[in-house]
């Protein structure tokens, strides 16, 4: 599957905010963010007054940054999420949440939700019992995600167990680091969801 290979900490001053997709590096002094906070490039620096338009779009591809999406599905997610009943923007963040590759990220098994994509298309890790390589997969609630038996000894999860507790996990997830397991007991709804995300202007966009 297609995705983004080009350097992610021109992603997050593109956008002007911290994305967190480096791992231990975005709480360092060495992540550039925190003595370049612009954009990129030559004219990075000058003043733009943003358009409604601009500002929209740029939470878009906020969003598709944070969880590592292209832009073609990211909008069938938004189609979907439109489809289905209650609020468009809350339903939108709901499946993001619900990817496979994310419950890892958030469970504290990866330090990234790259590295997490890794892991999965990896086959290290099981939903109910079954390795599942796809990180797009979305869990449903009372699914037990694992580290598989053969994997737990590998370097990133000795790690993970060794620092279990430092990460907040939701509260939708309950973590057994021990055994590198995690319950699903709900998916999540937005007032839980720890995001950067104002999914609102995503609607608008998509709605014009
Ligand atoms: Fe973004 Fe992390 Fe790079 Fe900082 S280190 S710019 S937060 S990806």
């Amino acid at each position: 599957m297609a995705r983004y290979t080009g350097p992610d900490c021109k992603r997050c001053r593109r956008e002007k905010v911290k994305l967190y997709l480096k791992g231990s590096k975005c709480d360092s002094a060495k992540c550039p963010m925190e003595n370049r906070p612009y954009p990129p490039g030559q004219h990075g620096r000058g003043r733009t007054k943003d358009s409604e338009y601009l500002l929209q779009k740029r939470e878009k591809q906020k969003a598709a940054r944070i969880y590592g999406i292209l832009e073609r599905q990211f909008h069938g997610y938004y189609e979907e999420a439109n489809r289905r009943q209650g609020k468009t923007g809350e339903n939108l963040l709901r499946i993001l949440e619900s990817r496979l590759d994310n419950v890892v990220y958030r469970s504290g098994f990866s330090k990234s939700r790259d590295m997490a994509r890794q892991f999965v298309r990896h086959g290290h890790i099981t939903v109910n019992g079954h390795k599942v390589d796809i990180p797009s997969f979305r869990v449903s609630p009372n699914d037990i995600i694992e580290v598989r038996a053969s994997s737990r000894e590998l370097t990133p999860f000795v790690i993970a167990v060794a620092e279990a507790g430092e990460r907040t996990v939701p509260a939708w997830l309950e973590v057994i680091p021990g055994k590198l397991r995690v319950l699903v007991h709900a998916l999540p709804t937005r007032a839980v969801i720890d995001t950067q995300v104002n999914e609102q202007l995503i609607v608008e966009l998509y709605s014009k």
